[in-house]
């Protein structure tokens, strides 16, 4: 297999003011050399705080993402915001088709595929989240429906510098349950399987995430799973300390 350079991505949600730039600058500050060596790191704040963020971040190895963006470029679509805008505003990738998003906004496999498109055409990286609920877990579906995830968010085209991808089920998110390291390796190495069956050598290059509930505490053990290229990470994501502390994991 290839040797791929994991990625930790922190998701800041509906969180952060102007006074959180603080705590970036405490990120930033406690990036040791080795620590970034050993992963790409990425803040995805709310879009509000992305230039702010983007300049703080200038010169460091932070990068910043958008946790969402609209399929078109511009026009008349009141309170949305482009991935054109994103990259405007300093981000170099945009999450798409996160569990909320889905959710909170009926957001579908077609419009994640369009939105995955979108950050292409902007220049940045999609970072494309997928993921079964408790109920299709518990009905042995898990991995059918995340196939199916896979199969209609993920555009043609894709490859391993245009395109992460996320496992996240959706009842880990937030809840501090965490599926078993066994339940992460069948699942990842399905994922795998099916990118590199559809885009051979870039689909066994990608990079694919876990995200529900890591945590410095866990994050040794499920960084360790075979298939497991880096992490998205909630609640733990907002403290320097936790993401710092998850980083460790990875060094
Ligand atoms: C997420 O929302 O992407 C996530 C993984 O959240 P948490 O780490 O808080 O479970």
């Amino acid at each position: 297999s290839v040797k791929i350079k994991p990625l930790l991505a922190g998701n800041w949600k509906m969180n952060g003011l102007r006074t959180s730039q603080a705590e970036f600058h405490k990120m930033k500050a406690g990036l040791t050399d080795t620590l970034a060596d050993s992963a790409n790191i990425m803040i995805c704040p709310p879009a509000t705080l992305i230039p702010a963020l983007a300049d703080i971040a200038a010169g460091s190895a932070i990068l910043v993402g958008g946790q969402d963006c609209h399929g078109e470029k511009s026009g008349a679509h009141t309170g949305d915001i482009s991935a054109e805008m994103l990259k405007d505003a300093g981000a170099t990738a945009v999450i798409v088709g996160h569990s909320e998003r889905r959710t909170d906004h009926g957001e579908g496999d077609g419009v994640v595929n369009a939105k995955a498109q979108a950050a292409w055409r902007a220049g940045l990286v999609a970072i494309v989240c997928v993921g079964e609920t408790e109920a299709e877990r518990k009905a042995g579906q898990a991995v059918s429906i995340v196939q199916g995830q896979l199969n209609n968010s993920v555009p043609d085209g894709a490859t391993a510098e245009n395109t992460v991808i996320a496992y996240e089920p959706v009842w880990a998110i937030g809840t501090g349950l965490t599926p078993t390291a066994q339940d992460v390796e069948e699942m990842h190495k399905a994922m795998r399987d099916n990118l590199a069956s559809r885009f051979s050598d870039a689909g066994a290059a990608m990079r694919l995430l876990y995200g529900g509930s890591v945590k410095p505490a866990n994050a040794a053990e499920l960084m360790a799973v075979s298939n497991v290229n880096g992490a998205l990470v909630g609640g733990a994501s907002l403290k320097a300390e936790d993401f710092l502390g998850i980083l460790d994991a990875y060094s």
